[in-house]
């Protein structure tokens, strides 16, 4: 497929679409109407390489991967297309000519905000490398009306308005209604015996419609295109029978309940919820996908059985993972298939990412929600949970293993053990994550199966996140490097050799001061708050969590203020430090870290004894565009959970390939990353996992640090006696009662790696060249080369063969 049109051909395709979709020309045209239009244009390019690529994909055979997630944070789009299939200069050159900025363009679109944080980012960086290396893939997703909430802060206080985001992102969207399917909830199942054969019939369901909205994402060049699907639900037909009856309001109401499954997306990450509606969501997106699938497969194959050779289907976490029983209820109930026939054939064809090892996190439904809501799927989950507690006792596992190990126990449907019996490959996502799983949550599992247990550590789409957030940098790494690095990450590699070239180390401080000053006129304009690009920028943006220990953070900054009151005359250097993050809207605690980093700002930028020295930012409403804006104008990248608690971390990545500091425990990707670039350009500090483990077991007592750190005395003391008029009484308590992310145990170590950074700091050279062996070795973290191993360990698929390989032609002419 060629992407590629002359200036004028592109000026003319513009002009049509507004006249045909508004009936304007381009002087009376609105800039969302020019939107909109390049936005249609691009779209229907991605639709046309779209479906060249999967027909090339069908008749070469190819093994289809289908990644099933909750949630896509897509954020822009028209950028992303506009770069990947190298069209962006000629369109900036024809809008140029019809007097139109390109980038005024850019901030027209809403971000897609289809998801809350880390996983939804993860799935949307995949649909990218997917696409990229050619394998045809479809990501499976819900089409909210209303995606993760807008956050406006009120004094502080986080609160939360609707996200209205279709209005500008339907554009990128082709609904087909003809392909919509029906889902079935609640009703009961009636059982029979039918010619020598058990029959189960769901009888008196309530039947939903769920409609495909479908999107595009463009690998780079437009080799290969990823197809995301949404389903919108929507009221069965308009229900005749209640309408003739008079009885108006209830078909009205049918009508609304059914649409009101994909409303909105559900704010919580890394904590269920528990809700029947959830639940709901959850069922429909599974059902929905898996009939997509094996309508598909069968239009093609005419058959199941060799669904493992053909096709891959991914659960990326546990909310889709009802996806194992709706596989089998279709081919028990619709296609004929015996138990041990159909279990063989879904269990080779599914796959399990776990994202968490946190307790509270782990989702489990009630089983008498689950059995009402879902009869015919609950009487499949009863019958896999038989069989396989069967097995297990025919083995010789003890009785309580498992029934730790059982997809049905204690009233409850566990949701992540009904995962790792469904599928045959089960993974973390760093290699630190992978290996507590197989200590910990799992170990049960892992003991009888090691076989399915694996790693593959999460990566970013570089191109999203350095090419297209940084293009300055972008443009000296292809001066130095060639451009083999945007196919190729690995590639980076080669910026080593530059480790001593005073000028290349020159360039990349001028680059980050550009960004530093670009971000400085944002904050200007949304917080009115002047800060200093001279300064060090320490930066941590991510959701709000008590895990991830944004108040370890604060607490230090608000040591720092006060020591700095008592030391005016102290050789400080001048710090902005930058906050952003969304809370789960009945998150308490967590609202009240966001208030208490606000007020510290307020306070700080305030008070002009220190003012001149620190500065506190909270970025409101923090998004993948903003993400965009903040990371590669960071010097310092502050990743600081308690060890063992975060699963991989993905911004660590997009912060070390745009050349800022890690300053971190050993969690995660940050041991990865560590292993990369070593102590001596990374900022470690804090306890190890084993280290928390031997504390909490030893007993941990964060009343006795508060008495003995001083620093963490006064910081605290200040704290309960008000910041800016405001106390913060229950991070007190917490920090000085039980702290169960260990803030205070951490703090010492933490301030003294600060201390570190500003040394290094003090030596711009040092310092640059820390940020260039970092951007040289963030190359295994592309998700690239996180695709590669899941389909070379995982789905056993390859690209679809092309005559041209990526990387050949496209850029070797440039
Ligand atoms: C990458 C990203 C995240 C994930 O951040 P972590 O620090 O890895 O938790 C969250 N939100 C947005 C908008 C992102 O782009």
């Amino acid at each position: 497929m060629e992407y590629k049109h002359s200036v004028p051909q592109i000026e003319k395709q513009i002009l049509a679409k507004l006249e045909h979709g508004y009936g304007v020309g381009l002087e009376n045209a609105t800039n969302d109407q020019i939107y909109k239009s390049v936005a249609l244009i691009a779209r229907e390019m991605m639709e046309q390489g779209c479906s060249e690529f999967m027909a090339e994909a069908e008749k070469t055979k190819t093994k289809q991967v289908y990644y099933l997630c909750m949630e896509f944070l897509l954020g822009r789009s028209l950028k992303n297309t506009l770069f990947n299939l190298g069209v962006e200069n000629d369109f900036r050159e024809a809008l140029r000519q019809m007097g139109v900025k390109l980038d005024s363009l850019y901030d027209c679109e809403p971000d897609a905000g289809l998801g809350n944080g880390g996983l939804g980012r993860l799935a949307a960086c995949f649909m990218d490398a997917l696409a990229t290396q050619r394998y045809p893939a479809m990501g499976y997703s819900l089409c909210y009306e209303y995606g993760i909430f807008r956050q406006k802060l009120v004094d502080g206080w986080q609160t939360e308005l609707p996200d209205f985001w279709l209005p500008g992102g339907r554009i990128w969207m082709h609904e087909i209604p003809e392909k919509a399917v029906e889902v079935h909830f609640r009703g009961h199942v009636e059982e029979r015996w039918h010619n020598n054969y058990h029959e189960c019939i769901h009888k008196d369901y309530t039947t939903i419609m769920a409609v495909p909205c479908d999107m595009y994402i463009a690998g780079m060049d437009g080799k290969g295109v990823s197809r995301l699907r949404l389903w919108k639900s929507k009221g069965e037909s308009f229900d005749m029978g209640l309408f003739n009856s008079g009885n108006y309001m209830r078909a009205m109401e049918q009508n609304a309940m059914a649409e009101s499954i994909t409303k909105v997306l559900y704010p919580e990450d890394n904590h269920p919820e528990g809700k029947s509606l959830r639940l709901t969501q959850q069922y429909f997106l599974v059902s929905a996908s898996i009939q997509d699938i094996i309508r598909t497969h069968l239009f093609q194959y005419a058959t199941l059985d060799n669904l493992p050779d053909t096709v891959a289907i991914h659960l990326n976490d546990t909310h889709p993972v009802l996806a194992i029983p709706e596989l089998m209820r279709i081919m028990l109930d619709e296609c004929g298939y015996d138990w041990d026939h159909a279990w063989d054939i879904t269990t080779r064809t599914v796959a399990y990412t776990n994202h968490t090892v946190m307790k509270e996190a782990l989702e489990c439904w009630s089983q008498e929600l689950f059995k009402m809501q879902l009869p015919r799927i609950y009487q499949i989950v009863e019958e896999i949970n038989r069989r396989f507690c069967q097995q297990m006792h025919d083995i010789g596992v003890d009785g309580y293993k498992v029934g730790r190990m059982a997809p049905l126990n204690d009233g409850y449907v566990k949701m992540a053990n009904l995962a790792v019996v469904g599928s045959h490959s089960v993974n973390g996502v760093s290699a630190l994550h992978s290996d507590i799983l197989k200590k910990t949550v799992f170990n049960d599992f892992y003991t009888e199966m090691p076989e399915k247990f694996t790693n593959v550590t999460n990566g970013i789409a570089h191109r999203r996140w350095l090419n297209q957030s940084n293009p300055e940098l972008a443009n000296l790494l292809t001066q130095k490097i060639g451009r083999g690095y945007i196919y190729d990450a690995s590639q980076l590699k080669k910026l080593e050799a530059f480790k001593d070239d005073k000028a290349v180390l020159k360039e990349l401080a001028e680059i980050k001061h550009h960004n530093k000053e670009r971000l400085a006129a944002y904050i200007k304009k949304e917080n009115n708050v002047t800060v200093d690009p001279d300064s060090i920028f320490d930066v941590q943006v991510k959701r709000m969590h008590e895990y991830k220990r944004q108040h370890l953070n604060a607490l230090n900054i608000l040591a720092t203020y006060l020591w700095l009151k008592d030391n005016p005359n102290a050789d400080f250097v001048p710090h902005t430090y930058i906050f952003g993050a969304k809370a789960a809207p009945g998150y308490y605690f967590a609202k009240q870290m966001i208030r208490f980093i606000y007020k510290l700002g307020q306070l700080i930028n305030n008070d002009p004894a220190v003012n001149q020295k620190m500065k506190v930012i909270y970025i409101e409403d923090y998004r993948v565009t903003l993400a965009e804006l903040l990371i590669p104008a960071a010097d310092i990248s502050e990743q600081i959970s308690l060890a063992g608690t975060e699963a991989s971390g993905t911004s660590n990545m997009k912060f070390m390939i745009n050349g800022a500091v890690t300053l971190g425990t050993l969690d995660g990707a940050n041991v990865e990353i560590h292993d990369s670039v070593g102590d001596d350009n990374m900022l470690l500090f804090g306890m190890t996992t084993p280290e928390v483990e031997i504390l909490r077991k030893d007993g941990y007592h964060p009343e006795q640090i508060y008495y003995n750190n001083p620093a963490v005395h006064c910081a605290i003391d200040y704290m309960r006696g008000g910041v800016n008029g405001v106390e913060f009484g229950d991070i007190v308590h917490s920090l000085t009662t039980n702290d169960p992310y260990m803030v205070l145990a951490d703090f010492d170590s933490y301030q003294k790696a600060q201390g570190r950074a500003v040394k290094l700091y003090r030596n711009p050279e040092t310092w640059q060249r820390m940020c260039l062996i970092n951007i040289a070795n963030a190359g295994r973290f592309a998700a690239d080369r996180a695709i590669r191993e899941y389909a070379d360990n995982i789905w056993h698929c390859k690209p679809v063969p092309s005559s041209t390989a990526p990387g050949t032609d496209a850029f070797a002419t440039k």
